[in-house]
């Protein structure tokens, strides 16, 4: 309702506080017209975020936003540990650290077309998805405790991959911080087959195209060229960190009553950083962001190996990957102080400006990548983070199109089977075991990806440089 809403700029919205509220500032990031259609439920969302102790700045919502537990997905929130911020599970979200890693390869549309049936067929075989679907991996608990603390580090350490490609892994492909002594012995135990495992429903392996280049300085710096073939693989902490999610929803909701935290939303469940319980569920997230890197590692190696047998001239090398579920610590500059904050990015995407210390040599001058997913029949982007997002949104950016209905109502309006017949008319194949699956993942059930990237360009959150086509989709 854009009627609560004041306009800042093209493309940022406050929403103006009522007599006697009090909170921090809270700001959008959308065109009118994403505003005018976003569900209500999100500006409630992220004002009752605004509320909660210890926020710095303004508590900001994505071009992509929609509704979700206690926060928006599309949702991003800093606290400072030293004034009482608090850290809540339903800001990092359930599948912590989902996230897409890009690939690069050195193929052109011509080289894969007509083997696009056979790669996607040998694709879907070598990549297990679907709900509580398992993988080849059976780890033993030691083991599975070293890919807690290991993370991608400890995927290439086991033949997954090279050890080369982690500088284009955030974290370098291992997460500091990690306890898995925090981690339940039920999460663990979902965990052990799971590994290399893709998910379902919104998880996908999708072969795309880079069909438009609107930044050829930034494309030349991440390798990408009009043509070129490249494969984007969404994924997260699968069993592991729903469960951690699951367990730490009770223990945080448990801490704000002890400690007196007034919620505005049970969903909203936290505790102060600095508290056993926020301390304990970061340690448990951490672990859990170092199952959703050695997953991606693991996934990519799997995707070599087909391409292996089919292309044998194929080189597939890490564009980037980036996680849009977490809460990290990170050093920030408010009103010209540097401080530092755990930041809440919850179906946002980490999008550090160029000259950023954490970003490999390659990308210092572009800024990093930022990928966003939008469909499985409309497209996605490649975009690069800006200087001014720093400024804008503690350094964010958005993650997808972002649902523009529920999955239900997805259900009432297509059908699986019809779907994917109509995409293959379009040279997009679909790969699923799920036609219910494939139904909620419509392409018109999420919002228009073109319109979000603008947006999210024009806000100033990250630079648009290259449009990507999918041609072949595994669906979990
Ligand atoms: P989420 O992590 O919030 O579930 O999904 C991230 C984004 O991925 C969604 O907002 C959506 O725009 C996008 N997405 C979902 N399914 C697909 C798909 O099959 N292919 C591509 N390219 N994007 C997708
Ligand atoms: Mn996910
Ligand atoms: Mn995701």
């Amino acid at each position: 309702d854009l009627n609560r809403l004041k306009q800042i700029d093209a493309c940022s919205w406050s929403v103006p506080l009522h007599s006697g509220e009090k909170r921090a500032p809270v700001i959008l990031y959308g065109s009118q017209s994403l505003l005018a259609s976003m569900d209500d439920k999100v500006l409630e969302q992220i004002t009752n975020v605004a509320c909660l102790p210890g926020l710095v700045g303004s508590a900001m919502t994505m071009p992509d936003a929609h509704w979700g537990y206690g926060f928006p997905i599309g949702g991003v929130a800093a606290f400072d540990p030293e004034q009482g911020g608090i850290i809540s599970a339903g800001g990092v979200g359930f599948d912590i650290s989902c996230g897409i890693r890009c690939l690069r390869t050195n193929l052109d549309l011509q080289h894969i077309a007509p083997h696009l049936e056979k790669l996607a067929d040998a694709l879907f075989r070598a990549i297990p998805a679907g709900v509580g679907e398992e993988g080849k991996l059976k780890l033993t608990p030691a083991q599975l405790n070293d890919v807690l603390t290991g993370g991608a580090q400890w995927a290439v350490q086991h033949g997954y991959g090279h050890a080369d490609e982690l500088e284009f892994v955030e974290e370098h492909g291992r997460m500091t911080g990690a306890v898995p002594g925090y981690v339940s012995e039920v999460a663990k135990k979902r965990q052990r087959g799971e590994m290399g495992t893709l998910g379902s429903g919104n998880h996908y392996l999708e072969l795309q195209v880079v069909e438009k280049i609107f930044d050829a300085a930034a494309a030349r710096d991440f390798g990408l060229h009009q043509g070129q073939v490249l494969i984007s693989i969404h994924c997260g902490s699968r069993g592991l960190g729903h469960q951690i999610g699951t367990d730490y929803l009770l223990s945080l909701a448990k801490a704000a009553g002890r400690l007196g935290i007034h919620l505005p939303d049970r969903e909203l469940a936290c505790a102060p950083i600095n508290s056993p319980e926020g301390q304990e569920y970061i340690g448990a997230m951490n672990a859990a962001v170092n199952v959703a890197l050695a997953n991606r590692q693991i996934l990519a190696h799997l995707t070599r190996e087909v391409f292996d047998k089919i292309l044998p001239q194929a080189s597939l090398e890490t564009l980037f990957d980036v996680s849009h579920n977490t809460c990290k610590l990170e050093k920030h500059q408010v009103d010209g102080k540097e401080r530092l904050l755990y930041v809440h990015r919850k179906g946002a995407t980490r999008a550090f400006g160029p000259g950023h210390p954490a970003l490999p040599a390659r990308y210092r001058t572009a800024g990093q990548p930022v990928i966003i997913g939008g469909s499985m029949g409309t497209g996605s982007y490649v975009l690069a983070g800006t200087l001014e997002s720093e400024n804008r949104a503690f350094s964010s950016a958005s993650h997808g199109a972002g649902r523009a209905m529920s999955r239900t109502q997805a259900l009432k309006r297509w059908q699986g089977k019809e779907l994917i017949r109509e995409l293959a008319s379009k040279g997009i194949l679909i790969r699923t075991q799920s036609m219910r699956g494939a139904a909620e993942e419509a392409p018109g059930a999420y919002k228009d990806v073109d319109e979000v990237a603008a947006a999210t360009e024009q806000a100033g959150l990250a630079k648009r440089v290259a449009f990507l086509r999918p041609k072949a989709c595994i669906k979990g």
